[in-house]
């Protein structure tokens, strides 16, 4: 049993972040811009066999863009067998509009400020915290919540 653990504890800024605008680099929606709405961590394969698979990113993050990569989900409207008087579990029917996550490796983070895609590079302000800033125009990338 090795001691890893300091390893990971290493202080990194994510690259994308809730509330962030990315545009889409591939795929159907390719161009096309949207808000972040949620970012998912996928944690390294436990089985420590994950440099065997093909195609994950590192780390095995995604994001959730708003109204971007929808899957159209066709749901027939259907009624539970166990309905009570109370509760007749009628499903409504319909075509629902879900995000699909996208990887993290198919969206570009898009400039508040230059409005361009960009990549990020990182900083450290005097109080010490890390902020993201914009290779095209150096300002920061922090959203403001
Ligand atoms: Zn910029």
């Amino acid at each position: 049993m090795g001691v890893r653990a300091a390893i990971a504890r290493k202080p990194k800024v994510p690259e994308i972040r809730k509330g962030d605008t990315v545009v889409v680099l591939s795929g159907r929606d390719a161009g096309k811009r949207g808000t972040v709405e949620r970012v998912i961590r996928r944690q390294p394969a436990p089985r420590g066999r994950s440099m065997f698979r093909r195609g994950t990113t590192a780390g095995g993050v995604s994001v959730v863009v708003e109204g971007l990569n929808i899957a159209k989900r066709h749901t027939k409207s259907r009624q539970s067998s166990s309905s009570t008087d109370r509760m007749p579990k009628i499903q409504q029917g319909g075509i629902f509009d879900i995000a699909q996550p996208l990887p993290i490796g198919r969206v570009m983070l898009v400039c508040p400020n230059c409005s361009r895609p960009t990549r990020i590079a990182h900083a450290t302000l005097e109080n010490g915290r890390r902020v993201r800033v914009c290779r095209h125009c150096n300002q920061q990338l922090e959203v403001k919540a």
